[in-house]
C-alpha cells in the first residue's frame, strides 16, 4: 500500500503553524497535495481540518482529556499522576505528548528503523477509536490511541493528540483547502467556482478532493445532490432601499413572510428522515414531531425540502429564543409538548432527482404538489408581484402580525438554488431596518474580559469579530458588555469553556488582547446604535486611514446556536451596511 508518511504530513502541519497568510497556506497545501497519493487525498483533507470525515457526519472519537492522559501514560510508561501534573503545568495535552514522546525511546523505531508510520495507519486507528462502542470500549479507545502515539514522535505525537481531542486548529478553513485543490488538480484558480460548487452541493471536502485527484475537473461531474448529504444553504442579501429591488431582480418576484425560527433542510428517503440545521448538523433527534409531520405529509417520494420551524404557544408564533429551548439531548418528548413547533416550508431542492437548477417558481410548484399541508406544517405565505406598493403592504401585514419581515425571491429563469451563496436572488427586508443601525449583526466571540463587582468570577465583556470571507479570518468589531441577562452571564463560562485557548487563535486578527482568548466557534447577535470607523478594530480596515468598522454602543441580543463562525456577518456585509447608513 503506498501511502503518505505521517511524518511528511507533520512537516506540512509545522509549516502551516508558522503562517497566518491565506496565500501562503494555499501554497503549502498545494505542496502537500502534490506529494500525496490519490488514495490518501480525501483522508489528508479531513486531517488538515482536524477531522476524520465530512463535517456533517459529526464522527466523534469519544476521547476526553482524562482518557487521552491515560493513553499518554501507557505510551510513555509514566504514571497517570505524572502525566496529570505535566498537563497542569502545560495546560495542553498535545505539548505533554510531545515532551514525553521526545524523551521516551521509541521502541518501534529502535527495533525496526524502516517502519515509518503511514497516514493511512493513523487514519485507520482514529476510525477504529470512533467505532468502538459498548462494554470495554473505554479501554479499547485508550489503548488504540496509546498504540498510535507510541509510533509517532515529537511533533507527530503533539498533533495526533490534538486531533484525538478535536483541537488541531491549524487555522486552515475549508475555503482555503478549496483554493489549494483547484490550484493543484485543475491547474488554475479560474476553476475555483466549479470546485466550490461541488463542495456546496455535497458538503464533503474529502469527496471533492478525491474526485478531483482521480479525474481532475471531470471527476467533479460524478458529484451530485444525494439525499442524506446536506446541501450548503442558499442565503439572502440585504437591500439599502426597498425601491432598489428593481435594480436587483428583473421581472416578477415572490414576497414571502420571513419567519423567526430555525432553518431546516429535511432529507427524506423512503421511511428515513434526517433534519439538518443551518450549520449542517444533524438535528433529527431534537425534532421527533417534525419527523412525524413529514412522514404524514409527504408521500413515497424521496425529497429534500427546506423550511423554518417556529415555536408556537396557543396557536401563536413565538420568538427564536423560545424555540432554542428545544435544543436539548434529554427530555426531548417532554419539550415537544411544552414548546410545539410549526414548520413553514419554502423550498424543494430534490424530488426523486435534483431540482437545484430549476427556477424558484418550478421548485415552489413542485413543493405545493408534493406536500399535504396539515396543522403543524404549512407552506410559507407568499405573494407574487412586480409592484413595490404591494410589497410594502405585504411587509406591513407581516410586521403587524409580529413577524420579522419578508423575503423577496426572484422568479426569473436564472433563479436556481445557489447552494452556499449569499446572492441577489434572495433578498431580506426586516423591520429592524427602520432603526438607526439597519440590522442586527451576528458576530463570533473571540475573547472575554473578566467581570468586576457584581459580575466578578464571570465574563463581563466579550470581544466579538466579523468573518472576513476573502481572507478566511476573523476581525474584531466590538466589545460587548451590555444586554446580558443574569442567566446569560451565568451560562457564558460553560459555553465558552471548551473553546478557551492560551494563544491568540490562528485565524483571528485583533489589536486588542482580551483576558481570555476564545477559539472562533460561538456566534452572538448584536445590535448597536450605529456603525463607526475605529482605529482599534480590525474589521474591513482601510489601508489608508488604518481604520476598521466598529459598532457603537453594542448590545447583546441573543445567542445564535444555529450559526457557525463562518455564518457570522462578513466584513464585506459590514462595509455595505456602513455605506447604507451613510446614505440614509
Ligand atoms: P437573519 O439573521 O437575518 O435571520 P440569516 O443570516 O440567518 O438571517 P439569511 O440567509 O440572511 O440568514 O436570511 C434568510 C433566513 O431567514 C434563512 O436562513 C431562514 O432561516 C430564514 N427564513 C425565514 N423565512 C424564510 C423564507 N420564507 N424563505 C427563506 N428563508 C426564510
Amino acid at each position: 500500500m503506498s501511502s503518505l508518511l505521517f511524518s511528511d504530513l507533520i512537516d506540512v502541519f509545522l509549516r502551516l503553524e508558522e503562517t497566518r497568510s491565506r496565500n501562503e497556506m494555499t501554497d503549502i497545501l498545494v505542496d502537500l497535495y502534490e506529494i500525496t497519493p490519490s488514495s490518501d487525498v480525501g483522508i489528508v483533507s479531513y486531517l488538515v481540518l482536524g477531522q476524520i470525515d465530512a463535517d456533517y457526519k459529526d464522527v466523534k472519537l469519544g476521547l476526553g482529556d482524562k482518557m487521552v492522559a491515560e493513553s499518554l501514560s501507557i505510551a510513555s510508561s509514566r504514571s497517570k499522576k505524572e502525566i496529570q501534573e505535566m498537563y497542569r503545568e502545560e495546560g495542553d495535552l498535545g505539548t505533554v505528548a510531545e515532551k514525553v514522546s521526545s524523551s521516551t525511546k521509541n521502541l518501534n523505531q529502535f527495533l525496526d528503523e524502516e517502519k515509518d508510520l503511514l497516514v493511512q495507519e493513523v487514519y485507520q486507528g482514529l476510525k477504529d477509536i470512533s467505532s468502538f462502542e459498548g462494554d470495554g470500549s473505554h479501554d479499547r479507545k485508550i489503548r488504540r490511541l496509546a498504540g498510535l502515539i507510541t509510533q509517532a514522535s515529537g511533533d507527530g505525537a503533539r498533533f495526533l493528540t490534538r486531533i484525538a481531542l478535536g483541537k488541531l486548529r491549524l487555522g486552515v478553513g475549508a475555503m482555503t483547502l478549496l483554493d489549494a485543490l483547484a490550484k493543484t488538480y485543475s491547474g488554475s484558480d479560474e476553476n475555483r467556482p466549479e470546485v466550490e460548487h461541488a463542495y456546496n452541493i455535497s458538503s464533503d471536502i474529502g469527496l471533492v478532493a478525491e474526485k478531483l485527484s482521480k479525474n481532475g475537473l471531470k471527476g467533479l461531474n460524478q458529484i451530485d445532490v444525494e439525499v442524506g448529504r446536506p446541501i450548503r444553504m442558499m442565503l439572502a442579501q440585504r437591500l439599502e432601499k426597498l425601491e432598489d429591488i428593481k435594480d436587483k431582480i428583473e421581472g416578477r418576484f415572490a414576497a414571502e413572510v420571513k419567519y423567526d425560527g430555525e432553518r431546516m433542510q429535511i432529507h427524506k428517503s423512503g421511511d428515513n428522515i434526517q433534519i439538518f440545521s443551518r450549520r449542517l448538523e444533524d438535528i433529527t433527534n431534537q425534532y421527533p414531531d417534525v419527523v412525524r409531520s413529514i412522514r404524514r405529509s409527504v408521500g413515497s417520494e424521496d425529497v429534500i425540502i427546506e423550511g423554518e420551524a417556529v415555536a408556537t404557544k396557543d396557536g401563536e408564533l413565538q420568538d427564536f429564543q423560545t424555540l432554542m429551548q428545544r435544543k436539548r439531548k434529554y427530555d426531548v418528548e417532554q419539550y415537544v409538548e411544552k414548546i410545539p413547533v410549526k414548520l413553514f416550508l419554502f423550498d424543494m431542492l430534490y424530488k426523486n432527482k435534483s431540482l437545484l437548477n430549476q427556477p424558484f417558481s418550478v421548485r415552489r410548484k413542485k413543493l405545493q404538489q408534493t406536500i399535504q399541508t396539515k396543522d403543524k406544517l404549512e407552506l410559507s405565505k407568499l405573494t407574487t408581484t412586480q409592484e413595490i406598493s404591494e410589497v410594502e403592504s405585504f411587509f406591513q401585514q407581516a410586521v403587524d402580525r409580529g413577524q420579522e419581515g419578508i423575503m423577496l425571491k426572484s422568479c426569473g429563469e436564472d433563479s436556481v438554488y445557489r447552494a452556499g451563496a449569499r446572492d441577489w436572488q434572495w433578498i431580506k427586508w426586516k423591520k429592524d431596518y427602520q432603526t438607526s443601525m439597519s440590522d442586527t449583526v451576528d458576530l463570533t466571540v473571540i475573547g472575554g474580559f473578566a467581570g468586576k463587582g457584581r459580575r466578578s468570577g464571570l465574563y463581563g465583556t466579550l470581544l466579538c469579530a466579523a468573518y472576513n470571507k476573502e481572507k478566511d479570518i476573523y476581525q474584531t468589531v466590538c466589545k460587548v458588555g451590555t444586554g446580558f441577562t443574569d442567566q446569560d452571564l451565568e451560562q457564558l463560562p460553560n459555553l465558552l469553556q471548551p473553546h478557551k485557548t492560551k494563544r491568540k487563535p490562528a485565524r483571528v486578527e485583533s489589536d486588542i488582547t482580551p483576558d481570555q482568548w476564545i477559539q472562533p466557534n460561538i456566534v452572538v447577535e448584536i445590535l448597536g446604535a450605529e456603525l463607526t470607523k475605529s482605529p482599534v478594530h480590525t474589521a474591513a480596515r482601510n489601508k489608508k486611514d488604518k481604520k476598521g468598522i466598529a459598532i457603537r454602543f453594542p448590545r447583546y441580543i441573543k445567542l445564535r446556536q444555529d450559526k457557525g463562525p463562518t455564518d457570522s456577518t462578513t466584513t464585506q456585509e459590514l462595509k455595505q451596511m456602513y455605506k447604507k447608513q451613510k446614505n440614509n
